[in-house]
């Protein structure tokens, strides 16, 4: 089952984690300036992780016109899947969330890099729009976990997702508000987006939201979804780092086999999850061959448009792929303890 989202801001008093009964939460092992990390002892947090994280987090903040020194202290808790379930309330549903108490952010989570709940932590000492929008931007803004992003919006139905209190009891919410804030990204800028934020109330009517998107925007949200109808939309990637250098009209990267290197990412009893994102600046447009021997390879523009995106995964083997010029992220995974790395390399087709 795919993991769930959800942003709760749990007052303390009403919170299962607060009494007596609450579940240990594993000690803090890490901390960084803005972001601490907590794991268990026999967990291993690869050293770059944090550093990483932060630069990300600060860049989202930044796309979102949050200055830096906005921004809430966060703690990451990494914790078993029924604890996050139990901390967040999930109810049936396994779920991570963000919790925002007394000017400090708890995400309690399962997986060990959640970022959509990193959008929810970055956004949280801000005016906190509607589920609708926060929602939206959390699944927009995550380039960790590929959601499809091309939902057909029923116009009833999406008035009911708008005023949508709880995203738990329509969880249709986290697709069809992202893919509608990726074309407000795409028409009119992030900044755009940012205001569109900052100009809607919480919680909100159907008949405000269209008022200020219109307002905000100049057109009305039927217009704008009239005119993308059948395009698809994609999250929107932060990358973070300078581009790896070509050598000799090839560029190359390589899997990690453990935290060296820059790979970001854990080390725990139940499977290493670590990943390295590497950068390659295409010069100019063109056909690229990229081979790779294995899967698990992801390539993701900066800036460019959703179609040069391979979120889901490149082919294994030697592939051509029609690449805009721009800067692309190159995500390989680890194999695992004592498997072999392997390179990806990216050179101009003949
Ligand atoms: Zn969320």
């Amino acid at each position: 089952m795919r993991p769930l989202y959800c942003h709760l801001s749990i007052a303390c008093t009403l919170s299962v984690g607060c009494t007596e009964q609450s579940p240990q939460l594993p000690p803090v092992q890490v901390s960084g300036t803005l972001l601490s990390y907590a794991a268990d002892e026999d967990i291993e947090i690869c050293p770059a992780t944090i550093p990483y994280l932060e630069q990300w987090m600060i860049a989202i903040a930044d796309k979102l016109g949050i200055p830096e020194h906005e921004l809430t202290p966060t703690t990451y808790y990494l914790v078993d899947q029924a604890t996050s379930q139990e901390l967040c309330e999930g109810g049936d549903l396994s779920i991570h969330c963000a919790d925002h108490v007394d000017g400090q952010v708890n995400v309690y989570a399962y997986h060990p890099m959640n970022r959509h709940e990193l959008v929810h932590a970055v956004t949280a000492g801000t005016k906190v729009g509607p589920p609708f929008l926060e929602e939206g931007l959390a699944t927009l803004l995550d380039d960790g976990v590929p959601v499809d992003l091309m939902p057909s919006i029923d116009a009833e139905d999406l008035d009911d997702l708008i005023e949508l209190q709880d995203p738990r009891d329509q969880l249709d919410v986290y697709g069809v508000a992202a893919y509608i804030l990726y074309w407000v990204a795409q028409r009119h800028g992030l900044e755009a987006l940012a205001q569109l934020r900052f100009a809607v109330e919480a919680p909100t009517s159907a008949a405000a939201f269209r008022a200020a998107f219109e307002a905000t925007l100049g057109e009305s949200l039927d217009e704008m979804l009239a005119e993308v109808e059948g395009q698809p939309g994609c999250q929107l990637v932060t990358c973070i780092g300078e581009p790896t250098p070509w050598v000799d009209g090839q560029w190359t990267t390589y899997s990690p086999t453990g935290c060296e290197g820059g790979a970001i990412g854990v080390r725990q009893p139940e499977g290493d999850h670590i990943l390295r994102h590497a950068i390659v600046e295409i010069a100019e447009t063109g056909i690229y061959e990229i081979s790779t021997p294995s899967h698990g390879v992801f390539l993701d523009a900066c800036e460019q448009p959703c179609s040069f995106n391979h979120s889901f995964g490149l082919s294994v083997g030697s592939h051509d792929y029609p690449l805009a010029a721009g800067r692309y992220r190159v995500e390989t995974w680890s194999a695992g303890p004592g498997q072999p790395t392997y390179d990806v390399q990216i050179r101009l087709a003949e």
